[in-house]
């Protein structure tokens, strides 16, 4: 029972709801730990809740059960590729990566399955791993269920990654989703869950061990007590303009985040020393610029769907695999032009042939594209010819102004882009795509549409010689931040000089992410919350009882 001073007191604290939050919480509740878990919003789930809810999990347990190998050199080979390119270097002890780096990443690894199957066998989690590759003639399979198997990882055959399937888990089919299988276990095992109570600080006794926490209940101030430790599981800051503009690259114009997702974190870290870092990476994807100038989540742009179907600059050039991952692709926007110093992708132009824009392929993976029968989208606009569409995609930017830094289209624009279609139905037709390897990797084919038959790469098919054409001008955006106090293999956040702050743990998007700037893989973001939250769950339960006054 809490004291006068105190409204709330356990063994635990737990900030948070998302996967992070309730893996911490049900973690320290399994090993015996009393737990309060707090929550800002008036309801649970966070960014989790908003999500496909499945997690990316390497070496896990079910991908053993069916005989299949996850060997940990060439995982983190592939992680650690992915984190820190600028790094990274395969015959060194770290793999090139500064050693704080590498251990994170190796710690998933090495503990992302004991999460899991610890979780499994305690009947919190029901999780499957299908290790089918998509099958090429059925591609639209990874999406035939209610749930998203057998769907590849994002950086797939590249990198020497062996295994391309498998890592990813998701409910069982027809089972209820993670976030309700947490819920259940969370009450389960006695976790007392507050809503609407925000964490605004944390209570340190006078040897600097956090001992508890300061809330906001509407206009009032509660303080809740720790006998052990805290753990932060707050989400990003992505929905905070000015961290947003001060800490990511380019120009950032939404999210799909939890409003929640205010980067409390931060502030409360940086009051207790604690060291930021990945502040610069987000998970990126990229949203549609005239639904994001007037609605605070507007609709993701995933795979761009569709076959006749570039993405150009201001100039009319192609810059990127179309098919890329949302996230590697949205990093396209941030390239700087030191000759002409500006942005040159700041905007990107997804043009698409009339072909693509009636086809009823691909209902319910059409985003942003609304399902046939759903009202048009706003923002599509149109031209009968290449010269007319550049008309038009140029009178909208004009309107946009200051929004877009005054970005307009390049007078070569038109026809540069009648060339670089020209060159792109030559690659469709040949099914090579020699400037940016389209369609080569299974993720490319395994979320795309429509389908001609005999096409030779299914990912492109030359535009159609008349219009009309379309066009949609997007602009990087982010699911969530993954930047914010650093953490050690523990999960304890570390200060400035990195050294732990008794009693203080975080994990999942409110910390600096162990995946630096990569996203392995579908579910990455929530496996790893999940394995850091259940490692501080388990370290914080262990940890000795701390006196309030030091
Ligand atoms: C449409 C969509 C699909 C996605 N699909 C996937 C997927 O399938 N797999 C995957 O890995 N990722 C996916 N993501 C990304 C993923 O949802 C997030 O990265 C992840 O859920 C973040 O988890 P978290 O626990 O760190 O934070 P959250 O789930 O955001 O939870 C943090 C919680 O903390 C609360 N909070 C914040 N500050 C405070 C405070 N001061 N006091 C109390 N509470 C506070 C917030 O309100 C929030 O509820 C998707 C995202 C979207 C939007």
């Amino acid at each position: 029972m809490a004291d006068d001073l105190f409204d709330f007191e356990a063994d635990v604290l737990v900030v948070g709801t998302g996967g992070a939050g309730f893996s911490a919480a049900v973690a320290a509740a399994l090993e015996g730990a009393s737990v309060v878990l707090f929550e800002r919003n008036d309801h649970i789930g966070g960014t989790t809740g908003a999500s496909a809810g499945t997690l990316w999990i390497p070496n896990n347990h079910l991908l053993r059960e069916q005989g299949k190998e996850d060997p940990r050199d060439d995982a983190l080979a592939y992680m650690c590729r992915l984190a820190y390119p600028q790094y990274f270097y395969r015959d060194h002890p770290t793999m090139g990566l500064p050693a704080e780096a590498f251990e994170l990443i190796a710690t998933f690894y090495d503990r992302g399955s004991e999460a899991i199957e610890r979780m499994a066998g305690a009947g919190i989690l029901d999780l499957v791993s299908d290790t089918r590759l998509p099958d090429p003639d059925h591609r639209y399979q990874v999406f035939g269920g209610p749930w998203i198997a057998g769907f590849p990882d994002y950086a797939g055959e590249d990198m020497g990654n062996k295994l391309i399937v498998g890592r990813h888990l998701a409910p069982a089919p027809h089972g209820p989703w993670v976030l309700q299988q947490f819920e259940a276990a969370a009450e389960r095992l006695g976790v007392e869950l507050v809503l609407s109570h925000q964490a605004t600080s944390v209570l340190r006794n006078d040897d600097g061990a956090v001992v508890g926490l300061q809330l906001r209940r509407g206009h009032q101030a509660v303080l809740a007590r720790a006998r052990k430790a805290v753990v932060f599981a707050s989400g990003g800051y992505a929905h905070n303009p000015e961290l947003v503009r001060r800490y990511l690259p380019g120009r950032i114009y939404g999210t799909c985040s939890t409003l929640g997702a205010q980067g409390d974190f931060v502030d409360i870290g940086i009051e207790v020393g604690a060291a930021l870092g990945n502040m610069k990476n987000a998970w990126f994807k990229q949203v549609p610029i005239e639904a994001a100038l007037r609605m605070p989540t507007p609709p993701s742009f995933w795979l761009p769907w569709g076959d006749a179907m570039v993405h150009v600059n201001r100039y009319g050039r192609r810059v990127v695999n179309e098919k890329m991952v949302y996230h590697d692709r949205a990093q396209a926007h941030f390239v700087y032009d030191p000759t002409r110093r500006e942005y040159p992708n700041l905007l990107l132009f997804h043009v698409i042939d009339d072909t693509v824009m009636q086809s009823e392929s691909m209902v319910g993976m059409r985003s942003p594209f609304p399902d046939p029968g759903q009202p048009e989208a706003t923002f599509v606009i149109s031209g009968d010819t290449w010269k007319e569409l550049a008309a038009n995609v140029d009178a909208q930017l004009a309107e946009w102004g200051p929004e877009i830094a005054g970005t307009r289209l390049d007078p070569s624009f038109a026809e540069n882009l009648e060339a670089t279609v020209e060159r792109f139905n030559g690659f469709a037709r040949t099914g090579k795509d020699l400037d940016f390897q389209r369609g080569d990797a299974v993720l490319d084919w395994s979320w795309t549409g429509p389908i001609r038959e005999g096409s030779p790469n299914p990912t492109m098919a030359p535009f159609s010689e008349k219009g009309p054409y379309h066009c949609v001008v997007v602009g990087a955006a982010i699911l969530d931040t993954n930047g914010g106090p650093i953490i050690n293999p523990r999960a304890q956040v570390l200060d400035t000089a990195g050294e732990p702050i008794p009693g203080l743990y975080g994990a999942g998007n409110c910390i600096a992410s162990p995946a630096g700037q990569a996203y392995w893989g579908p579910g990455a973001t929530i496996g790893l919350g999940i394995t850091y939250g259940y490692i501080a769950g388990v370290a914080a339960a262990a940890e000795p009882e701390k006196r309030f006054e030091g």
